[in-house]
């Protein structure tokens, strides 16, 4: 693929208010005016390049936005106060009461929890299916339904969607597809797969420091001025604006990602080599070994490698919790939920990111008690850290000597 995301980031410039190489921060949740017509004609949407109030937009998100929509090849973007705040907004904006969702059953918990427990009471039905089975995502289609819903990698199995062919099923049958690229940025495009709009939660690999919760909404200008519409938008309505000095800091975190990202995946690689060598059980979209190892390679921007995330299956949850505070002790990385951290990070979903999802579908699904997702980090000496991480195992007896 020609397409250069990164290349797409670096080449956007904006100067601060004093020709700073940082754009300045727009420290104001109110604008003035010079006309009262003027004002008129903003919440009438009539007043290109002026701001009404920052829960609509302010000139750091709008920043933010561009550097995004231009990593997603979209025509704009929207930043949000969280992911769940822009996938909440999404579908709550493409939906009807009465409209039916076809989501794939392994999404992130609270998207999860959101399309099973909460949507419901606005009459909004979701069907949950395996999303590798295109077969299965066509059949599942009815007249009410409005939305193909999926993430490019899955929370936390890692299987991966085929957005070309979601693609040509939604448009084929007039539906969106939406897709949440919140565990491959850069590495993988859905826009220019043909997904309709891509969402992100900006809080993992894109600002990559545990320190902000973050999301985006990336589509087409007509969908996000829906977003922001001051009469029937959500984004506008529910209010998950993001902070502008959070904005400004999660830019200038979005240059490295590049960086970091091959990092992650060059680590994630090497360790998911070395455990598949030594008989674990490993699920990592780099490995031949995983099923959609081929279509990722077909889908990807090769320079950014396969990602971050793997999961091993250490046969037991008293096994995974023992290797996991071991590990931690060890100092080989925290066991904490979320991704895209420098350090290592490691939790069993089962029991905590996907608790959502009730045991008997968990099971379903192929998500075992034993089963450890880790966020990979960007340590410098990898060969380093599997040694340690091998005794750990052997010393809990995940691995046998
Ligand atoms: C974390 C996560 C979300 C939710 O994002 P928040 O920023 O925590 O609201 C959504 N999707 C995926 C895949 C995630 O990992």
């Amino acid at each position: 693929m020609s397409f250069k995301p990164a290349n797409s980031i670096q080449d956007l410039q904006y100067f601060g208010e004093f020709g700073g190489v940082n754009p300045s921060i727009s420290d104001s949740s109110t604008y003035t005016f010079l006309s009262a017509k003027t004002m008129f004609d903003t919440f009438e949407g009539n007043a290109d390049g002026c701001y009404l109030y920052s829960r609509h937009s302010s000139p750091s998100n709008l920043y933010l936005g561009a550097a995004l929509a231009a990593m997603e090849h979209t025509e704009t973007a929207n930043v949000t106060a969280s992911g769940m705040g822009a996938i909440t907004s999404v579908m709550l904006q493409l939906c009807n009461a009465g409209d039916h969702i076809i989501s794939s059953r392994t999404i992130y918990g609270g998207t999860y929890a959101f399309f099973k427990n909460f949507i419901p009471k606005f009459n909004i039905e979701t069907s949950f299916v395996d999303i590798t089975k295109l077969d299965v995502v066509e059949a599942a289609i009815t007249k009410n339904t409005k939305v193909i819903y999926c993430e490019s990698v899955s929370n936390p199995l890692l299987e991966v969607a085929d957005i070309k062919n979601l693609a040509k099923i939604a448009k084929k049958h007039g539906l969106k597809l939406v897709v949440d690229n919140t565990f491959s940025p850069l590495s993988i495009s859905p826009a220019i797969l043909g997904a309709d709009v891509v969402i992100h939660s900006l809080t993992k690999f894109i600002n990559g420091s545990s320190d902000t919760v973050g999301g985006v909404v990336c589509g087409s200008q007509e969908f996000i001025n829906a977003l922001r519409n001051v009469n029937d938008g959500a984004c506008m309505l529910l209010g998950a604006t993001m902070d502008s000095l959070r904005a400004s800091s999660i830019l200038k975190n979005l240059r490295t990602l590049h960086i970091r990202m091959q990092q992650h995946s060059k680590n994630g690689m090497f360790l998911a080599e070395k455990f598949e060598a030594e008989g674990l059980k490993t699920v990592y979209p780099g490995l031949k070994s995983h099923p959609s190892h081929q279509l990722f390679k077909n889908m990807m921007n090769t320079e950014y490698g396969f990602g971050g995330m793997l999961t091993i299956d250490v046969g037991s949850l008293n096994k995974a919790n023992a290797l996991m505070e071991l590990m931690q002790h060890k100092n080989l990385g925290y066991l904490a939920v979320s991704l895209g951290f420098y350090k290592t990070l490691f939790s069993a979903p089962g029991t905590s990111t996907s608790s959502e999802i009730p045991e008997e579908e968990q099971n379903q699904m192929g998500l075992s008690d034993g089963l450890i997702r880790f966020s990979i980090g960007l340590d410098a000496d990898i060969e380093r850290t599997y040694g340690v991480m091998r005794k750990c195992m052997l010393e809990i007896g995940v691995l046998k000597a």
